[in-house]
């Protein structure tokens, strides 16, 4: 029975160390190629790490993609990395340029048993290969991943020097590979809108790339540059974690808030981030709509993006792979209601560029309240002014900003205690702190839901409930 992974990280891995000099890879495009003291330490013990990324805490199996900004398999404790999430009964999947031969091999002897759950996407950069003499080392690499029956893909990026070498591509390809490589659109990172990186006219790009077949290329095509308006499951489906720091934000380019590994013991909370995509185009849609399905388009299946069928019959991906690319992680999410996906993307359109909701959500929020909420008394923590506004009908009391001290003294204790009489005295709208002696609520609703944890525990012994389950 296959185990399909029901969230996707894209995780960071820390080096910026390369073997190649591609001119349109990112670090090439910023001329910031150096290989010294680029490895960043992992700050947390496996046995931490594996605590904080089970199954049980994530909600189910993940996939994680191991990327770096440099070569990946150049980073030393790699191995180990995989070896982890494998063993937790994770998918992995690894980016890299596959001629770190030592690495590689280490990687497919740790797969043994769980190798139906990796997958490698071997990027075939053809100029730097030929000029460094590798391309045989990565066509052996190739066949190394196929005779130990993992999955693969090979993909190379489209670029406007390797044009004039197509037919050469196309034909080392087919005869050592089996099939043509799928092709990537490459973009310009020295501009903050990510445009595609080709001086040709965007007919002539196309042109000569779609000579590859590739779906992977051409769902990119169309939807390249455009702004995604819809509600996004990024942050619930999909996230970004760096590996190191344990820091997860919802997207790439969104900020970057919890970190996964506080509170091992507790779940961690996911959430989609709405209709708020902080990115001018969704230029990795290839894996967030086709795998993700963080929104709905017209794409292929990740299937279809990676798999090709070689002339004896043998594809790159294995069966298992095959049957979990050819569905979309969403797939295994219970639908978010309307009124959830209002409440979710207000709270976000707020996190995320401070705008409160119209008048007339507004309104439909306060209905939804008023269902959910009925006769319920709660204290508020942390709460984004209009969500103060349309809670005040349930509310008893407010904190509304974070304690000067982690603990307080006894001396603070018996102030916390006399602001609180003081103001039950005076009648006064009780906004008090984490430490006062608060007044009986059924429950706390925290606002601030990236540290729920921290301010749950600071509440110790109250009944705490994290803002965003809130509405179901
Ligand atoms: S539309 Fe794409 S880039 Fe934007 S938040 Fe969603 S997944 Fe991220």
């Amino acid at each position: 029975m296959i185990n399909y992974p029901i969230r996707f990280f894209n995780t960071n891995i820390p080096t910026n160390k390369c073997n190649l000099r591609c001119h349109y890879c990112y670090v090439g495009q910023t001329y910031s190629f150096n290989n010294e003291n680029l490895d960043k330490e992992l700050e947390y013990s496996f046995d931490h790490m594996r605590k904080c990324l089970s199954k049980s805490r994530l909600g189910g199996v993940c996939m994680f993609n191991l990327c770096a900004p440099g070569e990946t398999m150049l980073y030393k404790q790699l191995p180990e990395i995989v070896q982890m999430f494998l063993e937790l009964g994770h998918y992995v999947s690894i980016v890299t340029n596959l001629v770190v031969d030592k690495t590689l091999d280490r990687i497919v002897e740790i797969a043994g048993s769980n190798r139906d759950r990796l997958f490698v996407k071997c990027s075939f950069h053809y100029l730097e290969l030929n000029r460094l003499g590798l391309v045989d080392v990565f066509v052996a690499n190739v066949n190394k991943l196929k005779d130990a029956s993992i999955s693969f893909t090979v993909e190379l990026t489209a670029n406007d020097e390797s044009i004039k070498h197509i037919p050469d591509i196309k034909q080392l390809c087919i005869s050592r590979l089996g099939a043509f490589p799928h092709i990537v659109e490459s973009r310009n990172e020295r501009d903050e809108n990510f445009p595609r990186l080709t001086q040709l006219l965007i007919s002539e790009h196309q042109l000569a790339w779609q000579g590859l077949s590739s779906p992977l290329f051409n769902y990119q095509q169309k939807h390249y540059e455009k702004y995604i308006p819809d509600f996004c499951l990024a942050g619930d489906v999909s996230l970004c974690l760096d590996i190191a720091s344990g820091i997860v934000s919802k997207c790439e380019g969104a900020k970057q808030l919890s970190n996964i590994y506080d509170n091992p013991d507790e779940d961690y909370v996911f959430s989609g981030i709405g209709a708020n995509c902080p990115t001018p185009h969704c230029f990795i849609n290839y894996v967030h709509s086709a795998l993700c399905g963080c929104f709905s388009d017209d794409a292929p299946t990740y299937a279809e993006e990676r798999d090709r069928v070689c002339a004896d019959g043998s594809h790159w991906l294995t069966p298992v792979m095959r049957e979990v690319f050819s569905h979309r992680m969403s797939e295994w999410h219970t639908p978010y209601s309307e009124d959830k996906k209002l409440f979710i993307d207000t709270l976000m359109r707020w996190n995320y560029r401070k705008i409160s909701p119209t008048d007339d959500e507004k309104l439909r929020l306060a209905d939804i309240f008023k269902g959910t909420l009925s006769d319920i008394k709660i204290g508020l923590v942390l709460a984004p002014p209009y969500l103060a506004e349309l809670l005040k009908p349930f509310t008893r009391f407010t904190i509304d900003r974070e304690p000067e001290e982690s603990s307080p003294s006894l001396k603070q204790k018996l102030k916390c205690l006399f602001r609180y009489l003081h103001k039950k005295l005076l009648r006064r709208r009780e906004s008090l702190g984490f430490f006062d002696n608060l007044p009986k609520t059924d429950m706390i609703i925290i606002c601030d839901y990236e540290h729920y944890n921290k301010h749950s525990k600071r509440l110790a012994g109250k009944k705490t409930v994290n803002i965003l389950e809130l509405v179901k």
